[in-house]
């Protein structure tokens, strides 16, 4: 049963909820899927890892995401915001290490302005940078102004498919807001970046399933899975962990459905589980975001605790990394990794 419905997935990359859902429950599956994820990462993006300079620019958020520790209610975490000067820097060393993309990821601050926003940006771009933001909910016009500056990537997950969960978890949000977010992203000409979380309390796998069909009906360029991390300094402290395992299978059949999209080994997996950053590159995945940023700031940025190489320096992640590539045969891939061949040619 899971063979016929795997090889269909490998060959057509089409299943339906049902089927999904089924494979999803299954820990049977779990290495066949992984293998045939493998194979199907190897066919479609071939060996190279394409790595991201993350840059962790702002801890302060608007928002109330009952998961999240940067949540505004949160009054236990010390708030940064880097300044302009910081950042650019941070995306210096980020082109000295050998990146060639850079992921400006913060809460949803209104400090940051377009106008605020787009001189930092139009300086990382004259450097040669690929530069993603991942800065929330903005308007189309914010959109443009950030994408007019230099923005070229986007990542905006929709965090789950379940509207009631969505709206019950992310207070004061609208589901349809949030699409209507990546619907403009993707009318701009961003690459478009979405995801969810895996685990989250009142979530079935089918809504699981259908997270995936909805990833391939708006035909994300790439998609970020991630296990909930329970953090005590926020309403969802005593919940349990999202399941690594299940997150793994949500991996490989994003990678079965969607065989060209880039796919991380996200922190969050490698916190719960060491190793699994590895094992999520062998299940599927094609993409590593490895913090480039510096010193307190890294713990500081605290969406969920225990986050993994917290301690490390932008150098130690980058070194580690290319190591554990080589070990699995793999290597780092020289190019800005844009999913759309000629979208744009850094
Ligand atoms: N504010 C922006 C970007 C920063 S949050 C936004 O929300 O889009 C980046 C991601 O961190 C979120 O999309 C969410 O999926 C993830 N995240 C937040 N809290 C988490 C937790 N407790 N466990 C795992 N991932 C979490
Ligand atoms: Fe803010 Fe993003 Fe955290 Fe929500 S998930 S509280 S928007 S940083």
């Amino acid at each position: 049963m899971h063979e016929r419905l795997i090889e269909k997935a490998e060959n057509e990359h089409r299943l339906d909820e049902v089927e999904l859902a089924l494979l999803l429950s299954s820990s049977a599956a779990e290495e066949p899927l992984a293998a045939a994820a493998d194979r199907v990462r190897k066919k479609h993006v071939g060996d190279g890892v394409h790595l991201r300079g993350l840059i962790e620019f702002s801890n302060i958020c608007r928002r109330s995401c009952l998961y999240c520790g940067l949540r505004r209610e949160n009054e236990k975490i010390e708030r940064f915001r880097l300044p302009p000067g910081e950042i650019v820097r941070l995306a210096r060393n980020a082109k000295g290490h050998g990146y060639r993309t850079v992921v400006l990821q913060g809460g949803e601050d209104g400090f940051w302005s377009a106008a605020a926003l787009a001189p930092v940006l139009r300086e990382i771009r004259a450097m040669g940078l690929v530069i993603t933001l991942s800065i929330g909910e903005r308007s189309e016009e914010e959109y443009r102004a950030f994408k007019e500056a230099g923005a070229s990537r986007f990542l905006l997950r929709i965090e789950t498919t379940d509207r009631a969960l969505y709206e019950r978890l992310d207070p004061h949000m609208s589901w349809e807001a949030r699409r209507m977010c990546l619907a403009s992203l993707r009318r701009l000409g961003y690459e478009v970046g979405t995801g969810s979380l895996v685990g989250l309390p009142g979530q079935s796998v089918e809504s699981l399933a259908r997270d995936i069909l909805f990833f391939q009906e708006i035909d994300a360029d790439m998609v970020g899975i991630g296990p909930f991390i329970p953090n005590g300094d926020t309403p969802l402290g005593e919940e349990a962990a999202g399941d690594i395992h299940l997150t793994r299978r949500m991996v490989s059949l994003l990678r079965l459905l969607l065989p060209e999209a880039n796919i991380p080994a996200t922190t969050a997996m490698e916190t719960l589980a060491s190793g699994a950053r590895v094992l999520a590159l062998r299940s599927g995945a094609n993409v590593v975001m490895p913090n480039v940023t510096e010193g307190d700031f890294r713990r500081r940025y605290a969406l969920y605790p225990g986050k993994a190489h917290v301690r490390d320096t932008p150098e130690q992640c980058r070194a580690d990394l290319t190591a554990q590539l080589s070990q699995i045969g793999r290597f780092v891939a020289e190019d800005a990794g844009f999913r759309r061949q000629g979208s744009m040619n850094t």
